[in-house]
């Protein structure tokens, strides 16, 4: 049978219409508390036989590194995407990585849409829709952020709001994920794509624990959409980008540690510059403030920052740049001199100035470090066993494509 080798990896030829799904920041207590409240039929079918795994997402646990991973195959120092943001050493920039310059390796989507396959994308928020429709050829490519501006040209799609019979989304909403999925479904009502990948926003996850109604009532919209692909003949595999947990002290506040701060008071002002690769365009919900962080900082000030940030209460782990490439299977070159992980329920900021939480209208969820590691894997279709193997979600394509029947 004919198979596509991608970055290494062989993938079997589509049989049937398959559908990647990456449910931002799903953290496993979603579903299974989903199920309990009795509001996913379908998911609790899946987790009950068998079909349902945990895995490793890539750290940092953003939705970037992640997305890409799933969509290549790889970790993130092959392809290159190790933030939302990052310092471009070269340029002397601090610079958003959405742009495809920076993507170093093919997507399994391009390389199946160059081989002759129908691919679909569909994204929550504009931002990685250039990554992930990166070098796909004769295929679909849209976001429901901008779902009212395709064209032909560009998306390979127009009128996508009458196609999806749904209004514009806001970006800060639920619609916008719901908007995902009720487009997956048109789409393979229609077009009947080869291989569709869908990826939603984790604006619900950031406000909602598991189990509260605000989840429940997401993921109650998420079982009927993945329902009706699957009686569409679909074959779907569903992972996340990341987990998801409270970050917040007993009394309710975010629970940071302002890094730029510290490091000023340490060795004076801008000796060191702290980048948070978590910062985008969309930071409302979360306030800029995730569980990864990275320093950059001369050589000689690498000890003693290093000495004093293990002392700090809630630092989980400080990296050197070359201890977080191979822990974390990292670009080097995109990373700082120090990389910072907090505890689970700690953020890491530059300075509390730079900071606006006068968004945050719940208390604060984010994600990034290794607490937010585990991820679900969850397929529709017996999976080949896979007990022995540590999962990733960039095994979804391999597991999806190579081992169900
Ligand atoms: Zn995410």
């Amino acid at each position: 049978m004919k198979s596509i080798e991608v970055n290494g990896r062989a993938y079997s030829w589509v049989k049937q219409p398959t559908v990647v799904v990456c449910v931002d920041g799903c953290e496993y207590d979603y579903l299974t508390e989903a199920v309990k409240a009795g509001v996913a039929p379908f998911i609790g079918a899946l987790l009950q036989s068998g079909k349902a795994f945990k895995g490793d997402c890539v750290v940092p646990t953003f939705t970037n590194p992640n997305n890409l991973s799933i969509v290549t195959g790889v970790p993130p120092k092959v392809h290159g995407i190790c933030g939302n943001f990052f310092y471009d050493r070269d340029a002397d920039a601090e610079v958003m990585m959405n742009d495809a310059k920076y993507l170093r390796a093919e997507t399994i989507l391009a390389r199946f849409s160059q081989a002759g396959a129908k691919v679909a994308v569909v994204t929550a928020k504009d931002k990685l829709r250039k990554l992930l429709g990166h070098g796909v050829v004769n295929g679909i490519c849209f976001s429901s952020e901008k779902a009212d501006q395709c064209t032909i040209a560009e998306n390979g799609i127009d009128k996508v709001l009458d196609f999806v019979g749904l209004p514009l989304p806001s970006v800060y909403s639920a619609d916008l994920s719901e908007f995902v999925f009720a487009a997956g479904v048109k789409l393979m009502q229609t077009v009947r794509p080869d291989l569709m990948y869908l990826s939603t926003t984790d604006y619900i996850q950031h406000k909602y624990p598991p189990g509260t109604d605000g989840a429940n009532k997401f993921y109650a919209m998420m079982d009927r959409y993945l329902s009706e692909l699957d009686k569409l003949g679909a074959v779907i595999g569903v992972t996340a980008d990341h987990g998801m947990n409270a970050k917040t002290k007993p009394d309710g506040s975010p629970n940071v540690i302002y890094l730029q701060d510290h490091l000023d008071s340490w060795l004076g002002a801008s000796k060191a510059r702290v980048i948070l690769p978590i910062t985008d365009p969309y930071v409302v919900h979360h306030g800029a403030l995730g569980s990864f962080a990275t320093i950059y900082v001369d050589a000689s000030l690498r000890a003693e920052v290093s000495t004093k940030l293990k002392a700090t209460p809630g630092i989980e782990q400080v990296l050197t740049n070359s201890e977080a490439a191979e822990q974390f299977e990292l670009p080097p070159d995109r990373i700082g001199d120090l990389v910072i992980v907090s505890e689970k329920n700690v953020v890491l900021g530059t300075s509390a100035a730079k900071h606006d939480l006068s968004g945050l209208d719940a208390p604060l969820r984010s994600h990034g470090g290794v607490s937010e590691q585990t991820i679900p894997l969850l397929f529709n279709r017996t999976v080949n066993a896979t007990t022995t193997r540590r999962l990733r979600n960039f095994d979804v394509m391999d597991l999806v494509l190579n081992q169900t029947h």
